[in-house]
């Protein structure tokens, strides 16, 4: 069904992606596979003598963003991977609809009130995208705390108070979800004071990691991102050890072992996202394994969604190597596509590094807390 699809429209998409984005050539882009075989060796370009960098093994799932000769380029810890095509089945479930299997509930809204705004993110802190009127229903995406996510007609989505709809929030699943503005997650939160935390700013040196429109370079950025971090984190008491402190290349396994040594409580590291369809956008938290791990990101990426004012793609489980390979509950953030015109220019200002600042504090501490 996706090939069908990105048949009927992707033809158009291609053309724009040979003239604006030239290493992504024939992108197969966004296709799911699943790992064949037992052992499958990833390596850091499409040919049998590249460099290994890491292996997978079967039932392990990649997501495809361009074949070149029998090869599949996915993103491994960060990194642009290669593997072997003959070796990968499609699996029945895209990431994207992972994502909205686990986050749309179905639900349907009413509003009960007129010239109600709908807005950017979940509080009256965000920009007013659109309104609505009494009897207008929407479904229904996410919740966070008393805001609804809701898809909008023309394809967006905003968020509506959920006092001003048939759906209040006080006896679901709102209680779970993290206050809605930075205010009111501060009062709730304590201090960092005794907890270690590792920050990691993707890439480095030989590795720019995505090259965004604009050649902006994911490992700049990154770093940029990750002193915001670390000042905020030191200020709430925490302390902090970062995997690199300038333009240097880190191996992945020395980027997890650095949290190991450290003895981490937490382990974040910091990414741009990249997609060879420019519309894509937003801000994904990973995690390696359920438990402690799931739940770090759930708590980091509800705090993200709720702060910063960027689309919430969700928490998802990827096999990335500083994740696997580390003894602390430990997330990949993508902060934002740095393909996408919108996202570029709203990861870049300060606002928005200060709010990802903010919004991992909060995550932390609600993480913690528990
Ligand atoms: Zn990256």
């Amino acid at each position: 069904m996706r090939l069908i699809r990105y048949f009927t429209v992707g033809m158009a998409f291609l053309l724009f992606l040979y003239l604006f984005l030239p290493t992504t050539s024939q992108a197969e882009s966004g296709d799911t596979y699943e790992v064949s075989t037992t052992v499958l060796n990833v390596r850091s370009a499409p040919a049998d003598g590249a460099e290994i960098v890491d292996v997978l093994t079967k039932g392990d799932t990649i997501v495809a963003f361009q074949e070149r000769y029998g090869w599949v380029q996915t993103y491994y810890g960060g990194n642009e991977a290669w593997v072997a095509k003959h070796h990968l089945i499609p699996a029945n479930s895209s990431v994207e609809s992972e994502t909205s299997a686990s986050e749309n509930t179905a639900d349907t809204i009413t509003v009960i009130a007129n010239n109600v705004q709908v807005r950017s993110g979940p509080g009256t802190n965000h920009s007013v995208i659109a309104s609505a009127s009494s009897g207008d229903t929407y479904n229904t995406i996410e919740t966070a705390g008393d805001w609804h996510k809701v898809s909008l007609a023309n394809g967006a989505t905003g968020w509506i108070a959920a006092w001003l709809t048939d759906a209040a929030t006080s006896s679901n699943e709102s209680e779970a979800a993290v206050p809605a503005n930075h205010e009111s997650a501060e009062k709730s939160s304590g201090s960092l004071e005794g907890y270690t935390i590792v920050l990691d700013p993707g890439h480095g040196g030989k590795d720019p990691g995505t090259i965004g429109l604009n050649n902006i370079y994911e490992k700049d950025l990154a770093m940029s991102t990750a002193e915001t971090v670390e000042a905020q984190l030191a200020d709430a008491g925490a302390n902090v050890t970062m995997t690199r402190t300038d333009d240097n290349f880190i191996p992945l396994e020395k980027r997890a072992q650095i949290s190991n040594e450290s003895q981490a409580d937490a382990f974040i590291s910091l990414h741009y996202d990249s997609f060879p369809i420019q519309s894509v956008n937003g801000v994904t938290t990973y995690f390696h394994s359920n438990g402690a791990d799931r739940h770090f990101a759930e708590e980091i990426q509800a705090s993200l969604a709720s702060t910063v004012n960027l689309q919430g793609r969700g928490a998802m489980q990827a096999n990335y190597s500083v994740l696997r390979n580390n003894n602390a509950p430990s997330v990949v953030t993508e902060l934002g596509f740095l393909t996408n015109q919108s996202d570029l220019a709203t990861v870049q200002t300060a606002d928005y590094q200060n709010n990802v600042a903010q919004a991992i504090e909060n995550g932390l501490k609600n993480y913690f807390g528990e």
